[in-house]
């Protein structure tokens, strides 16, 4: 391709990305069609996005042409000393033939990604005034950025912007709408509640019954906006996983302790099935803890009365799982495609169990952080399990080191 082809193939990717924007609201799909042809009309080796934490003031990065998505998850770079935190700091680009040699280069990232980083071409994304991210390239396959690599990157980076604003309008929205709608079931038997009880004719023990509703109704409300906090923090992408090695089934028994109470409570007996001998599992214990107590809950929740809880792992080269089968009331199999959809609900057990709807979101969410997979067995009548897959190699190393940036940015 001569440069005037060059040019006019480069012309023809910006109007298909821009018809792209119109048309679709999945913000990772939309930035990773704007690196890849950052990287495909400036000839370079690699880009990525990153966008900028306010409140932490640090930059995290969204997609790159050459990172995985486990690698992508955890890299942060804080705002003072990183060419990334200049260029929002000074809203201005910045060209650079060598970034080793530039003081406000932040070498944590190369340590992580091995790949290093010569030039740099980077572009400060600004909507409503507002930096909101950082889009840069780096290492020209030849010689230098040019100033038509600048205009390139200009408009890819004007574009970007402008899908990060549509999609986190679009994602406010409809979480927001969801959640409001969610509050008012609640809130609505509350508040009906509360005028009841101000009515002189109804006896003490309606009155306790009353009050009973209002306590069941408010902590339902309280795990409600914890949940739904958990759920949309993990998915705005910002959480970090804090991976360490440990022992699988001390921390199964512990769920299984702090659940005890409840299986007795609905006379369901809960087993542990895990070889002495299992490997220990890399894997961020918090939020895996978090994943097993809920499922745990739930198997004793849609139980039977008289039922039984079994947990059991498995181990292959690449991976490592987690079964958690349960004899109760199972998942219709219509009812299964839904289960991780905010708020989802199966129809029978609205009413009859207490739940929110999000439990399950949040472990696959938890789960997919680690690289993961979740799947759902079922039958109705009968009982179900769900089986968490969970990749061995983590890069762990990786992790850790990002944790350290993390706390020191903080
Ligand atoms: P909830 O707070 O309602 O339990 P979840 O997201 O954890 O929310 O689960 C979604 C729905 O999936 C539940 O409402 C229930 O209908 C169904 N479900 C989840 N786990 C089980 C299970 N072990 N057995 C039967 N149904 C289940």
């Amino acid at each position: 391709m001569n440069e005037s082809e060059k040019r006019l193939n480069g012309y023809r990717r910006l109007i298909e990305i821009a018809r792209d924007l119109a048309s679709t609201l999945d913000l990772d799909i939309l930035l990773n069609r704007i690196i890849t042809a950052s990287v495909d009309l400036i000839e370079a080796e690699a880009a990525s996005i990153l966008l900028y934490d306010e409140a932490a003031r640090q930059l995290h990065f969204q997609v790159a042409t050459n990172l995985d998505l486990q690698t992508l998850r955890g890299l942060i770079v804080p705002l003072e000393g990183s060419i990334a935190g200049w260029i929002v700091t000074n809203r201005k680009p910045v060209r650079i033939s060598n970034a080793h040699v530039d003081d406000r280069y932040f070498p944590k990232v190369e340590q992580i990604t091995h790949i290093p980083t010569e030039s740099m071409l980077g572009m400060p994304l600004i909507t409503k005034e507002k930096v909101v991210g950082v889009i840069e390239v780096i290492n020209k396959r030849s010689g230098d950025f040019t100033t038509q690599d600048e205009d390139f990157l200009q408009v890819l980076s004007a574009q970007a912007a402008v899908a990060i604003e549509n999609a986190r309008l679009f994602q406010q929205s409809d979480l927001i709408a969801e959640f409001v709608h969610e509050l008012r079931t609640p809130l609505a038997t509350i508040g009906t509640a509360a005028y009841l009880l101000l009515r002189p004719e109804i006896s003490q023990e309606q009155r306790e019954s009353i009050v009973q509703n209002i306590h069941n109704e408010t902590m339902r409300l309280n795990s409600l906006t914890s949940s739904f906090l958990d759920l949309a923090r993990l998915e705005s992408g910002r959480v970090q996983f804090h991976l360490v090695s440990f022992d699988l089934h001390t921390m199964v028994a512990e769920c299984i302790q702090t659940m005890q109470g409840k299986a007795d409570e609905n006379h369901i007996r809960m087993s542990l099935e895990i070889p002495a001998e299992f490997p220990e599992v890399e894997a961020d214990r918090d939020k895996m803890k978090q994943v097993v107590l809920n499922l745990l809950s739930n198997a004793i929740k849609y139980n039977s009365s008289n039922g039984l809880v079994e947990v059991v792992a498995a181990n292959s080269p690449d991976s490592w799982s987690l079964f958690v089968r349960d004899t109760g009331i199972g998942i219709p199999a219509k009812a299964i495609p839904h289960l991780f959809q905010k708020f989802y609900r199966v129809q029978a057990s609205e009413g009859k169990v207490a739940g929110t709807g999000l439990g399950l979101s949040i472990c696959k969410q938890i789960v997919m952080g680690h690289g993961g997979s979740i799947e759902v067995k079922s039958r109705l009548g009968k009982g179900t399990t769900i089986i968490l897959h969970i990749p061995h190699r983590l890069r762990k190393e990786n992790v850790r080191e990002i944790s350290l940036a993390q706390t020191e940015t903080r």
